[in-house]
């Protein structure tokens, strides 16, 4: 039987990458029955939003979506659609595999890392106050010896619940990944509490799988050096929201950046995989733009699927296809203005051919 997979092809060269996405996916031979939604700037003014609610019913029915990104508007009241999606559908971890492929240009050769990032509470609750406001005073009062009268206060809110839920299925993803490691990165010797509760939640967790899979813990300033001069030394981190934003760039970094990083969001009922980049709308409607990292989300779509082996194929063929270098867009070739550089489609039909060679 088909999987029913909601597909949102977003905006700006959302449309193009996604449809590469799509043919690439159901070359694998997977059976998939898409539910095309349209959601972001063009909806403003079909439906009033850009996110319609016929978007996230789909999403809820069908349990998985494979998204292309949607611009934010900026200064036009509009939420992102990107938190506001996390936040409906409590997508609660945020997985970005960072590994690198040869023939993308990056300064390490054996980077295979997964970063594993909670994706709804810390200091992006978005509990702020402003200077100046009552509640600022009120908390300014509470320690008028450590906030200076003048400052604005965001509160960060860490919860054993959400810690819990994310180490768990950071150690669930090693397990059923065949990864070895779990490190787990705070800032826990400044902040106690609320980090020294995610090291304690974190620990307890491991517990229950000694023996199977190893634990670890990193100070966040030192986990960057150590990123930067030894990535190779780690497997899966498992981090609170900010901490989580910042490193899953640094790692991406590692590999080559943007056009090549897939991500995920993942809650209990329901999954949603994109790219890390955004719409890139200089570049719309061009047949232009690197669509490698929806690719990708594809590939951890099919193994959230259990499609693994077709999953493996996907990525064996963008592998080759990369390690070529001769049927890539112009990001993967050695100079940005290389007339080789083929389309975002004929990225797409050279992996599809791969895909039938590897086979
Ligand atoms: P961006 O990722 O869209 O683009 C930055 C630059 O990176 C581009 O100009 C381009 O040079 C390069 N780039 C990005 N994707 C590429 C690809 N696939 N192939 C080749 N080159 C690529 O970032 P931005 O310009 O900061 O954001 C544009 C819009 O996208 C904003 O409105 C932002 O809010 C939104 N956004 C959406 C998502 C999402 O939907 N998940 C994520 C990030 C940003």
């Amino acid at each position: 039987m088909a999987y029913r997979v909601t597909l949102i092809p977003g905006d700006g060269t959302g449309p193009e990458i996604a449809e590469a996405a799509r043919r690439a996916i159901e070359a694998t031979g997977v059976a998939i029955e898409w539910d095309v939604q349209q959601a972001g700037m063009d909806q403003i003014e079909k439906s009033g939003t850009p996110l319609p609610d016929a978007v996230l019913d789909s999403i809820r029915r069908n349990g998985v979506a494979l998204k292309g990104p949607i611009t934010t508007p900026i200064g036009e009241g509009f939420r992102s659609v990107n938190v506001a999606l996390r936040q409906t559908l409590d997508l609660y971890a945020c997985l970005r595999p960072c590994k690198t492929y040869p023939g993308v240009r990056s300064r390490y050769t054996d980077v295979d890392l997964v970063i594993v990032r909670e994706n709804t509470e810390d200091l992006y609750a978005g509990v702020e106050f402003d200077l100046g406001s009552e509640e600022a005073k009120r908390i300014i009062a509470l320690a008028p010896e450590k906030m200076r009268p003048d400052s604005a206060i965001s509160i960060k809110p860490i919860s054993e619940t959400a810690s819990r839920r994310i180490v768990t299925f950071a150690f669930e993803y090693a397990l059923a990944n065949g990864r070895r490691k779990v490190t787990a990165v705070t800032k826990a010797n400044i902040m106690k509490f609320t980090d020294g509760l995610f090291f304690r939640a974190a620990r307890e967790v491991a517990e229950a799988y000694q023996g199977r899979v190893e634990y670890e813990e990193r100070l966040v300033d030192n986990m960057c050096m150590q990123l930067v001069q030894k990535p190779e030394l780690y497997d899966v981190l498992v981090l609170p929201n900010l901490y989580g934003d910042i490193v899953s760039d640094l790692a991406a970094g590692l590999v080559g950046g943007l056009g090549v990083a897939p991500g995920a969001n993942i809650g209990e009922k329901a999954a949603v995989f994109e790219a890390i980049h955004g719409s890139a709308p200089k570049y719309k409607g061009q047949n232009k733009v690197n669509p490698t990292a929806l690719i990708l989300s594809g590939v951890l779509m099919l193994r959230h699927l259990g499609e693994s082996e077709a999953a493996d194929r996907l990525e064996r063929a963008v592998a080759a296809v990369i390690a070529e270098g001769k049927s890539v867009t112009y990001d993967l070739k050695p100079h940005r203005d290389d007339p080789t550089a083929v389309g975002t489609s004929q990225m797409a039909d050279a992996i599809i051919a791969k895909l039938r060679q590897v086979t």
